[in-house]
């Protein structure tokens, strides 16, 4: 293993192993620490659900993740997080790096959520989410890490007590010299985290190759684009070829959606047009959960006679809060989950072995109640999204979706892509 990876999140954890596959690196996503000895790979990203935990289990969790890394021979760590930095100001984002550059005995690290294909991109340490300002963008509603400052060194300075620095463009548009001559300036000036500008691709490259040497790099999948070719520069890893196509998984096809975020309401909105779809009703789940999901999963075997179903709990930001304001924003958040991962639970036992997830934490809640371990990675359905294969058995094809990842279509498309 040259590259151990910890995630914050199951599809950020997909989106990362997509990353590095495509840019030629064989990687294998665990779903949390292995129990038994680390895959054969060249990248293993240990898929942790630690976004929104209080900040010392997330800590906890992550050093744990490192320490196996370690002990498996992971030569570089990288702490992937969401491309939006979602966290809040106790974390985890900052509270998890500190940590682990303890661990490491290092004193810096950066912190770069650029991902430019999926229109984030980072200028004067100012993170934009497409045209927007991240704090002008639908993430100021997210249901469990409303962003609301877009200034990166500000948000990350909140969940840190060291320095926090920033290089800037006119650095990163020089290339990986550059970029290296920034860091050893910073560091040599006591910035223990820095914010990375980028705004496309080839600066990611230079962002990595500039940061081969660093015992832990942060940032979201889009600053590992950089890293494969280093190490094959390094001649660490040999050149193969992206993703292989999966084994066929077969038999009907479901998609969960636990995910409120605007790219997702639309693909709902799209899917449930022409297919069968279920709203998940949060006050009759609250009342009986178990009546609300065995009448699901009812509802399900009867629409999987003839074709795919959309079951979901997405829910547009005045309807989110009402529920927040009535169960408070935690307890609706697990609630939910709950359902999701029985529902999937459920339909796993009736045979379904195909799901498209839409959600972080919905994903998570899922993979664990299908007892998924770990997942190959096949070729990427949209950004940020690739066609798994669970390993193990009965096999599961997933698709597991970030909030805001895809197209309107992306529901179809992956059901397709997962046959
Ligand atoms: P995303 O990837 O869009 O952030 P997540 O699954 O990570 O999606 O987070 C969405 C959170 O919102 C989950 O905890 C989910 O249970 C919760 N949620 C889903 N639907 C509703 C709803 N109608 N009301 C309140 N919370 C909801």
């Amino acid at each position: 293993m040259i590259l151990g990876c910890i995630a914050d999140d199951f599809t950020g954890a997909t989106d990362l192993a997509n990353t590095l596959t495509r840019r030629g690196m064989h990687t294998v996503q665990t779903i949390g620490i292995p129990k038994g000895g680390a895959p054969e790979a060249d990248a293993v990203v240990v898929a942790l659900k630690s976004r929104t935990i209080p900040a010392a289990e997330a800590v906890a969790q992550s050093l744990a993740a490192c320490r196996w890394l370690k002990a498996n021979g992971a030569r570089q760590i990288f702490f992937k997080y969401c491309s939006t930095f979602d966290s809040t100001d106790e974390g985890n984002i900052g509270p998890v790096a500190d940590a682990l550059l303890d661990e490491l005995q290092s004193g810096f690290t950066i912190a770069c959520p650029a991902f430019p294909e999926n229109g984030r991109t980072i200028y004067m340490g100012h993170l934009f989410v497409g045209g927007d300002l991240l704090s002008d963008s639908t993430m100021r509603n997210h249901p469990l890490t409303p962003m609301r400052d877009s200034n990166l060194v500000r948000v990350l300075g909140r969940q840190t007590k060291h320095r926090v620095g920033l290089v800037p463009y006119r650095a990163v548009r020089l290339g990986a010299p550059a970029i290296a001559e920034a860091y050893a300036k910073l560091e040599a000036e006591g910035v223990r985290h820095a914010i990375v500008d980028a705004l496309e691709d080839r600066d990611l490259e230079n962002i990595g190759a500039a940061s081969s040497a660093l015992p832990l790099i942060t940032g979201g999948s889009g600053v590992a684009i950089g890293l494969p070719d280093s190490y094959r520069l390094a001649r660490l890893i040999r050149r193969r070829e992206g993703a292989a196509a999966l084994t066929k998984a077969g038999g009907p096809g479901v998609v969960l959606s636990g995910s409120c975020s605007a790219a997702t309401l639309a693909q709902v909105e799209r899917f449930a047009a022409k297919h069968p779809a279920m709203a998940i009703d949060p006050a009759a789940l609250a009342a009986d959960p178990e009546k609300t999901v065995s009448d699901l999963l009812r509802w399900a075997a009867e629409k999987l006679k003839t074709g795919p179903a959309l079951i979901y709990a997405s829910a547009p930001p005045e309807k989110v809060s009402a529920i927040q304001a009535q169960f408070g924003r935690e307890k609706a958040g697990e609630m939910i989950e709950h359902a999701i991962a029985r529902l999937a639970g459920g339909l796993a036992s009736a045979g379904v072995r195909r799901f498209v997830i839409a959600g972080g934490e919905t994903s998570g809640a899922v993979v664990s109640a299908l007892g998924v371990e770990a997942l190959e990675i096949g070729p990427q359905i949209a950004p940020g999204v690739p066609a798994c294969l669970s390993y193990g058995t009965p096999r599961y094809a997933l698709a597991l979706k970030s909030g805001n990842f895809g197209g309107p279509d992306f529901f179809g498309e992956a059901l397709e892509a997962l046959k």
